[in-house]
């Protein structure tokens, strides 16, 4: 095997200014104050993380102290700082610069910290001609620490440089920003971070594809940090860092795959795309990267449609773009809608594809032609559809039945079967009340209900309004129950281990023997409901 260097960050980790990647004009600015000798008492370097910040401070304190910085003020074309050879240049590599202190304010908040830190600068330097503190992270300091701070703002020693650098510039008080001279880093282009990542394969000898590379440098969005980190991931895991490699790795799914999603989706085919999300859960897929696609995807169909150039999705076929042409802009827009708006309710569940699945049918439900609502009409909830007057009346049992049709699709059948079975008795519009009664024997699942609401209380959100509240109780009773379609599935009811004297006597295969009606009443009346076989019975069941 080949021998692998470890920690491509740390090795590839820019070591002066020409290294610096995709910074320009805040190098420029640097080595413009270096040329001409003006340095400022204190530089505040803000911009995302993993685009420099911190490098491109060490490499300007590096350059300050080093021996050949006069050579530099006489003809800057000639050298280049830091020289890495001299004493200073050599300490700062080794991170042993008694006049370089970098601070991680991110675990030093404290206004200890800078009291130590104002009671140490102004001793002179050891080495150089300059002692340089820089605080990272610099965002993170206490208020009683930043006024701390001011005061040697105010009027620092001669000799000293702070740099702080900050993700979150919001949060640098306005009276320690005015002291500073600030320089910006702007989140690194993608094509420069993949230009960057090919140079840094040929040199590691990485095998590669062009794609695969693109790929990266997107998901790592202007971080040079983040996408070396990513490269490295993958080059670990497979001999060649190719598109379909890296997209497996971060569980992202391919154009073309993308793009039979959209076309299920605008084609209304609910048995198509039920079928095709449940091929997607053999993948660790990232559901967020498919939502966060499908936005980008719909985002460019509806640009088509207006005879505008696609910003992202820019080589599609010609079969593709006719398929956009002939869409409906209504329902591209409506379905650009609700994933804008329903995306916020992704990151609060952990059924995500579930999610995506629900979303969808949802919206294919209210837009096919088949469907209540009309072509052409933007998205709205439950609540404001009741509004729409053009539109066929919608009373609350007609979307209780809306929503029962939308539960066959859950997982969990004892769900499926509660809801089915469920009377519907009110919805108060103007407190958003909803009041259902389950029947009596389900009383045993309250607890299940509760904690499957993620499941299904965003469905019920979907048909009766965000603000919905749910009032449930557990006494109807009814005569005539028609069982739910569901077929070759077994049931499998648990709460606390069964005790031996009451196990049913197995009889073939798995199935229990449950043919005593009036010890069995309950489990005979569940398996009426869900048409199949009972496997294993416990706890509760028994009273
Ligand atoms: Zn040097």
């Amino acid at each position: 095997m080949d021998h692998i260097e470890l920690n491509l960050t740390r090795k590839w980790r820019s070591k002066n200014f020409q290294e610096v990647v995709g910074q320009p004009l805040a190098i420029r600015i640097l080595q413009n104050s270096l040329y001409l000798k003006q340095f400022f008492p204190v530089y505040l370097f803000s911009g995302q993380r993993g685009c420099g910040k911190t490098s491109t401070a060490r490499i300007f304190a590096a350059a300050v102290n080093c021996a050949r910085l006069p050579e530099f003020q006489v003809d800057p074309r000639k050298v280049a700082l830091p020289c890495l050879q001299c004493e200073s240049c050599v300490a700062m590599s080794k991170s042993q610069h008694p006049d370089f202190i970098e601070i991680d304010a991110a675990s030093h908040t404290g206004v200890d910290n800078v009291r130590n830190i104002i009671d140490s600068s102004s001793f002179l330097p050891l080495l150089s001609h300059k002692k340089i503190y820089l605080i990272d992270e610099a965002h993170m300091l206490s208020k009683a620490a930043f006024n701390a701070f001011l005061k040697i703002l105010e009027e620092p020693p001669a000799s000293v440089i702070f740099i702080l650098a900050t993700t979150d510039m919001q949060k640098i008080l306005e009276t320690v920003k005015s002291r500073c001279f600030q320089i910006f880093f702007d989140p690194v282009e993608h094509q420069v971070i993949q230009d960057h990542l090919e140079k840094l394969c040929i040199a590691e000898n990485i095998q590669f594809d062009e794609q695969g590379l693109s790929v990266i440098a997107r998901q790592a969005d202007g971080s040079v940090r983040d996408a070396i980190n990513l490269l490295e991931q993958v080059r670990f895991a497979t001999k060649k860092v190719s598109k379909e490699a890296v997209l497996s790795i971060l569980g992202h799914i391919d154009e073309s795959t993308l793009l039979q999603l959209f076309e299920k989706i605008l084609t209304c085919n609910v048995q198509d795309l039920l079928q095709f999300c449940s091929s997607l859960e053999k993948y660790e897929i990232s559901v967020e990267y498919i939502w966060a696609q499908l936005i980008e995807l719909v985002y460019d169909a509806i640009l088509i449609k207006y005879q505008v150039q696609p910003r992202q999705f820019t080589d599609l076929s010609a079969g593709h773009i006719l398929f956009i042409e002939k869409s409906d802009l209504g329902m591209l827009t409506a379905l650009f809608e609700m994933l804008c708006s329903q995306e916020q309710y992704l990151a609060k569940t952990t059924k995500k594809l579930r999610f995506l699945e629900m979303m969808l049918l949802v919206h294919i439900s209210q837009e096919s032609p088949q469907g209540t609502k009309k072509k052409n009409k933007s998205f709205v909830s439950g609540n404001e559809q009741k509004h729409q007057s053009d539109e066929q009346v919608i009373t609350p049992e007609n979307q209780w039945q809306q929503f029962i049709s939308h539960t066959k699709v859950f997982d969990d059948l004892v769900l499926v079967t509660m809801f089915h079975d469920a009377k519907f008795i009110e919805f108060d519009a103007t407190s958003n009340l909803l009041t259902v009664s389950f029947l009596k024997k389900f009383t045993i699942f309250k607890d299940r209900l509760e904690q499957e609401k993620k499941v299904w209380h965003v469905v019920l959100q979907n048909v009766f309004g965000h603000q919905v509240q749910c009032n449930f109780t557990f006494e109807h009773v009814s005569e005539n129950i028609k069982p739910v379609a569901v077929q070759d599935r077994s049931v499998r009811i648990e709460s606390t281990p069964p005790s031996s004297s009451l196990t049913p006597s197995r009889s073939v295969g798995n199935k229990l023997d449950i043919s005593d009606t009036n010890r069995w009443q309950l489990a005979n009346e569940l398996i009426q409901h869900f048409d199949g076989i009972i496997t294993e019975i416990s706890g509760n069941m028994y009273e």
